[in-house]
């Protein structure tokens, strides 16, 4: 399931999959290579113009030079429109990288002939007969049906209720593991817009590198120790780092270049799975506990600053390599679908000050936190862990507008820890020591 707010910021989008099956393989290839040959002369006509006039076209260039091209007339006009639109979106992300100084980006290039691309319907590209999906094609090509089980459209929501969504946009995806392909069908349902609480406790959230500290107004304080999360982040760029190195002495192109890239393919998949999983499972522990304990408001440390700071090196080579190591936006975003299913509003609020100030008493001196992230307070003599420290501050910002000069008006409780256990996948409370 995933999450959007591109519309609404309360609206929630969540996408279902169904798997397809080996026997439609042949029923959507047709169409999957159209798509593939759709972008493929996006493309070729981007380089042309690239290599002619030193500029990349125009979106809309790009759609009027597609629409000449005979794999359009097999697709349903958005569809096909569709294609042009994600290529360009690649296009913009790779300028994008090169302007911030990744020189080593690669365009979006050629896929091969028979690439099993991504094929988009959206809204007015499919219709809903019952529980059967009709997905159109060009005019005059017969539609393909796909029958989807009963209560496909439904989604239980974590307290229970079901709520019926209507479907907004269609994607049919391939997925390949060990050379078997089966194709998956993402539905993505408009549930609505979801009603929010307007009263009850506010939380923030410390996101670290490999702590997220969570403070509520209630009292309680939690410690979350994503040490494995940021251990498998780190192994993955270790082995991409691996495989760069290994394929830049191939020849590109060659017998043992490809397969040294499906072999890093296959690992990196692997590896995201996990790393999936462990953020999903963190997000809704999040949700969860918001939600147990009648939270309103979740406030998320607003990351853009810490960011750029890192990219200026204002933190030293080691911090900056941290901080762009996890992936906070995603985190981020999956809190935030997580919450509005639970009719919490997800918010964020600038982290100004909040590291180097005291949540008890006030006072501000960024000499007070000490090394292994511990906070020694000089006036008031509190000693807690830092980001914890952190998380009540953001807390107190965003209730009162700024942390510092004023007391902490709750009394905390004791600190509960989190920590990732491997066996149950999930994250179980320990003692504070282990910490
Ligand atoms: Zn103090």
């Amino acid at each position: 399931m995933a999450w959007s707010d591109k519309s609404h910021p309360h609206r929630l989008l969540l996408t279902k999959q169904f798997p397809l099956g080996l026997e439609v393989v042949p029923v959507f290839r047709p169409v999957m290579r159209a798509v593939n040959r759709i972008w493929n002369s996006c493309v070729w006509h981007s380089r042309e113009t690239f290599r002619q006039e030193n500029r990349w076209p125009t979106e809309a260039e790009l759609k009027t030079k597609s629409k000449s091209f005979a794999a359009w007339c097999e697709l349903h006009s958005q569809s096909a429109q569709a294609v042009v639109e994600e290529y360009f979106e690649a296009v913009s992300a790779y300028r994008k990288h090169r302007e911030n100084g990744h020189l080593e980006m690669n365009p979006p290039g050629f896929k091969p002939k028979d690439h099993l691309r991504t094929v988009t319907w959206k809204r007015q590209g499919f219709d809903v007969e019952g529980n059967t999906l009709v997905l159109k094609l060009s005019r005059g090509k017969e539609p393909v049906k796909v029958v989807l089980p009963e209560g496909w459209d439904v989604v239980v929501l974590p307290d229970g209720t079901e709520v019926k969504g209507v479907p907004v946009e269609v994607k049919v995806k391939a997925v390949v593991r060990r050379n078997v392909e089966n194709l998956v069908l993402h539905v993505t349902l408009d549930l609505g817009v979801m009603p929010v609480h307007r009263a009850g406790a506010v939380s923030a959230y410390d996101y670290n590198s490999a702590l997220v500290a969570r403070a509520v107004s209630n009292g309680r304080l939690d410690l979350f120790v994503c040490r494995e999360l940021l251990s498998l982040v780190q192994y993955r760029n270790k082995i991409i780092a691996g495989f760069q190195e290994k394929m830049g002495r191939l020849k590109e192109g060659s017998r043992r270049w490809k397969r040294c890239l499906s072999a890093k393919v296959r690992v990196l998949k692997r590896l995201d799975r996990c790393i999936r999983q462990m953020e999903h499972t963190l997000t809704k522990s999040f949700a969860g506990l918001d939600g147990a304990e009648d939270v309103a408001f979740a406030v998320v440390g607003n990351l853009r600053g810490l960011r750029c700071s890192a990219r200026t090196g204002m933190k030293g080579k080691k911090a900056s390599q941290k901080i762009n190591h996890m992936a906070y936006d995603r985190l981020a975003r999956e809190q935030r679908y997580k919450n509005l299913m639970r009719d919490i509003e997800t918010d964020t609020w600038t982290e100004k000050n909040t590291s180097s100030t005291c949540c008890l008493c006030g006072a501000r001196n960024p000499a007070w936190r000490r090394y292994r992230g511990l906070w020694v307070c000089g006036r008031c003599g509190l000693v807690l862990q830092a980001d914890l420290n952190g998380a009540a501050n953001l807390l107190k910002q965003y209730l009162f507008g700024s942390c510092t000069g004023r007391a902490e008006p709750f009394t905390f409780k004791e600190v509960r820890v989190w920590r990732w256990d491997g066996r149950h996948n999930r994250f179980v409370q320990v003692s504070p020591r282990a910490a």
